[in-house]
């Protein structure tokens, strides 16, 4: 039998842990398949993607820093990739038309609603980073209605561009996230600072509400200094395991017109990768 061939590309990726995810669901439903990370330099991409078109690869994730760097090589970028401009999710359709998707929506909301309060009209949220991640992130806060958005980002070139599609956004300047950070209900980090290998924030903040929520889109490590600092100071937080099981939940079913089950042994399973 010959197996699809399915792949991760971004750089670094050395810490996913998506092979681990997909290859369970493809060994559950029995599918002769395989998921592999592809470490790539952004010249890369084109000859990549045109394996879909020519069905060496069935599908593709993208993860930093492409997914917004891929889509000039699509036919078509549809629903929530439409909405965002961020593409993590690449196939061949049936008319043969390369088409991309965003399942970071569909996780993010999923993972938000499933562990933080349903309603989050009257918040404040301040997310850290304005990379491929962030229009999901924006798009799903402004869905569940939160009161005030605010991002903040090291080269704030980034954060004008998404206000260009985001105009209801606020930016901060990266120097004074620390100041903005005691007036916030919900902190998202939707940046890489943090990732297994990679730098973490050089300080910790310290002046925050007592109910500050935290949300670290980081997933391996489980727990990252920033979080552990904030769990010592008795605050919620939250890592991005359940978002990355989600996303690729959805695009498995995309792949594979299977939706596969998300269970709590599947979850401890994955935790233990990480
Ligand atoms: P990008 O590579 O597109 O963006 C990276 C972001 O991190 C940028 O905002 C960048 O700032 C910032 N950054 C990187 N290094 C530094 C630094 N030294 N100091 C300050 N800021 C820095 O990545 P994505 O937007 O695609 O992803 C962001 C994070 O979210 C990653 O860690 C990714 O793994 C995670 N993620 C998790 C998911 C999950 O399912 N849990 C899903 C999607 C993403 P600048 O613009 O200034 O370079």
């Amino acid at each position: 039998m010959i197996e699809k061939k399915f792949a991760l590309i971004g750089k670094p990726i050395s810490h996913s842990i998506s092979p681990a995810l997909h290859n369970f669901w493809f060994k559950k439903y029995k599918i002769a398949a395989k998921y592999f990370l592809l470490e790539i330099t952004e010249d890369k991409i084109e000859g990549i993607i045109n394996k879909i078109r020519k069905k060496e690869i069935k599908g593709i994730n993208v993860t930093i820093p492409y997914k917004k760097t891929v889509v000039p090589y699509l036919d078509e970028i549809i629903n929530d990739a439409e909405k965002t401009s961020s593409v993590n999710t690449i196939y061949l359709d049936d008319r043969n038309r390369l088409i991309g998707e965003n399942t970071d929506v569909y996780g993010f909301e999923k993972t938000l609603t499933n562990q933080l309060e349903k309603n989050l009209s009257g918040k404040d949220v301040l997310i850290l980073g304005a990379g491929g991640v962030t229009s999901s992130i924006i798009y799903v806060l402004k869905k569940l209605k939160v009161k005030n958005i605010f991002i903040s980002n090291r080269s704030v070139k980034k954060t004008e561009e998404i206000k260009k599609t985001f105009s209801f956004i606020n930016i901060i300047l990266w120097e004074q996230k620390t100041e903005k950070i005691k007036e916030i209900d919900l902190l998202i980090n939707a940046t890489s600072l943090g990732t297994k290998n990679e730098l973490d924030f050089p300080q910790m903040f310290l002046n925050f509400k007592k109910n500050l929520i935290y949300y670290d889109l980081v997933y391996n490590p489980a727990q990252t200094k920033l979080m552990k600092h904030f769990i010592k100071n008795n605050i919620k937080v939250f890592n991005g395991l359940e978002m990355l099981i989600y996303q690729g939940q959805k695009a498995f079913n995309l792949w594979n017109k299977i939706n596969p089950e998300v269970n709590d042994v599947l979850k401890k399973k994955i935790m233990r990768l990480v």
